[in-house]
Order: structure tokens, then sequence, then C-alpha cells
């Protein structure tokens, strides 16, 4: 029986999972941000100001809903320093309320609450303590911000000066953006594929995220996510997110991704050509013939299914890449073989 990878829901809905306004360094208030999204078509706005949490859940309504979460930062040394590394973390709460500040640091947070001292008393403070660079900590903030109700996005490694060595021991992180408009505009790459790729090798279950990391006007309507959520009620959103219900894209669109006999199919917007990679050596692509663009593609995966080593299944996966005419791209989560079982 045919399986949909993407569940087929009665709406999928466009969200923007990084954003932020005046509350730190973004130019829009909550408001502008989401008048200007809606217009663009967006549903789903995760507001992820710095440091502090601000819940908008008063924007919600019938058409848009506001997801609260906040990014912190862990810097190296001196975050002035053009050579210096940090992990930026965005928090999703998985309670709209929950403005708990995990692992706070004050530190990160002097400037504001120089500006704004009231703020200090209003914290909802999870835990103090200094942060400091290094897998380790940041694997133990990511397990409290876990216990404190938070799923983690681990955010723009190449604008972070990150590779390797600083993100493949990272645990229990649910996303990696593999696009951030902030930092595509500002010439840091127009893709962040390799650390995903890189982590989903190593055995590390990832979902891939595409954002805009909006602060100003340029930063907008770049990269998004499309959630197949049963509905726009909050508890639907996070349990569509948590489950990898989603796709990442810059502009290519899924419209069905299923699996039937082990033959797996897409339906997508007009493209150039889409690949299947998966954890070794077996790949898969369609390529549109000269002068046309491909609405469907099918793939038999039995070669990646038999490929498979027996002990590997947890971590043995196939995920779908659909490159636009236009450059723009899209990603599907990794599907692992435990899930698809069924089908071969
Ligand atoms: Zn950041
Ligand atoms: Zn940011």
């Amino acid at each position: 029986m045919k399986q949909y990878l993407l569940p087929q829901t009665e709406r999928i809905y466009k969200a923007n999972m990084h954003t932020h306004t005046v509350c730190s360094d973004g130019d829009f208030t909550p408001e502008e941000i989401k008048a200007r999204y809606k217009a663009h078509g967006y549903q789903i706005m995760a507001f992820s100001d710095h440091d502090f949490c601000f819940p908008q859940s008063a924007l919600n309504d019938e058409d848009f809903l506001a997801l609260t979460s906040y990014e912190v930062a862990i810097n190296e040394h001196n975050p002035r320093s053009p050579y210096d590394k940090c992990y930026h973390l965005n928090l999703f709460a998985r309670d709209p309320e929950n403005t708990k500040i995990v692992c706070f640091d004050p530190v990160y947070g002097a400037g504001k609450l120089r500006k704004e001292p009231d703020l200090q008393g209003q914290l909802d403070l999870w835990s103090t303590e200094d942060r400091e660079y290094s897998v380790d900590y940041v694997n133990h903030l990511v397990e409290e911000a876990q216990k404190a109700g938070f799923f983690v996005s681990y955010n723009h490694p190449t604008w972070s000066q990150q590779h390797y060595p600083d993100y493949i021991g990272l645990k229990g992180i649910w996303g990696i953006e593999v696009f951030n408009s902030d930092c595509a505009q500002g010439g840091f790459g127009e893709d962040d594929v390799r650390p995903f790729e890189d982590l989903l090798k190593a055995g590390t279950k990832v979902f891939p995220l595409a954002t805009d990391d909006v602060h100003t006007a340029k930063d907008a309507f770049s990269g998004w996510i499309m959630v197949a959520a049963k509905s726009l009620a909050y508890g639907d959103v996070i349990s569509a997110l948590e489950h990898g219900d989603f796709y990442a894209s810059c502009g290519p669109e899924i419209r069905s991704l299923t699996i039937e006999d082990g033959i797996l199919r897409i339906t997508c917007s007009p493209c150039r050509h889409i690949c299947v990679s998966t954890e070794f050596r077996c790949a898969f692509r369609a390529q549109a013939p000269e002068g046309e663009l491909l609405t469907e593609a099918e793939f038999d995966l039995h070669r990646w299914y038999d490929l498979c080593a027996p002990g590997k299944e947890a971590t043995a996966y196939f995920r779908v890449s659909l490159f636009g005419a236009d450059g723009k791209n899209a990603y599907s989560r990794p599907y692992y073989r435990e899930e698809v079982e069924g089908q071969f």
C-alpha cells in the first residue's frame, strides 16, 4: 500500500523558523513582520529574538500562528573578532507560554538589560551559568533545553565559521539550517548542506531548515519550510515539526512524496533535476530533457535497501533534493529504513 512520506494534509503551511524583531536587533516590529509575511503567503512565524523569550501569541488569528522561541549564542572568545567561532541555536517552545531562559548567561543579555533593567525582574530563569564554547557544553545546553520544554535547531554553521569538529559531536538537535537568507545575503554561501549531510552520515537524525533569519527587508521571503500539519493549532504544528512532517525550500514545491513496493515517487513544481542521496555510495538522479522541466520522478530504491548492511538499519536513510531551473533548491528530511521497511 502506498505510504505518504510527506503526510497528505488538508493544507500545507508556510513557515519562517528564524525571525528577529525590534525586541532584539531586527528592523521590524512583530506586527510589521506578521503583516509582511502574511502578505507573502506565510501562516507560521517563529519569533526568535536573541537571548530573551518574547511570546507573540497575541498576533495569532485563524490564518496566522506565532511560535514561541529565542536564539542563544555561545561565542568562542570575542564576538567582535572576525575569526571568532560561535554556536547559534534556536530554542522552540512546545508550550506557547513557556518563556524559560535556559542556561542564562548575563554576558549575552548585558546590553539589553542595561537598556531595559525591568526585564531582569521578569526573567523566567531555568538555569544560570557561564556559557562555554565546546561540543560538550552545547550538548549540555540542548539537554537542558529539552528538559525545559524546547526543541533546538543549529543555525548557520558557515557564518559561525564552524567546520566538522565543531558540529559532528552534537547530540539531540532537532534541526539544522541548510539555508539562511541573512547569511546568504552577506556572502556566506547559498547553502549549508554539507554539515547536514555530515551529521546524517554520522548517524545523527536531524531535519533540514531553510530560514530567512530576517533582521532587515533584504532577508525576507528567501528560505522557508512547508509544514504538513493537521491544523494551525499550536499543538498540531509542534507535533508536525517534531515528527519531521515538512520540507525546506528556497523555491521548489514538493506536491507529493510517496513510496510503494520500493518505488519512491515525487510530484513537484517544475525542476531541472531531482536527486536522492543516501548514507553511502548509492545515489539517484532524474534529469529533465534539454529545454524541459520535471514535475514528477520515480526512483527504484531496492538497490539502496539491499546495500544496507545488517545492524545499520537504524541510521540508513535516503533524502530528496530538488533543483529548480532558477538555481533555487528544496530538501526533504531523511527517511529511515525502519520507517519504510514494509515497502520492500
Ligand atoms: Zn544567529
Ligand atoms: Zn538569528
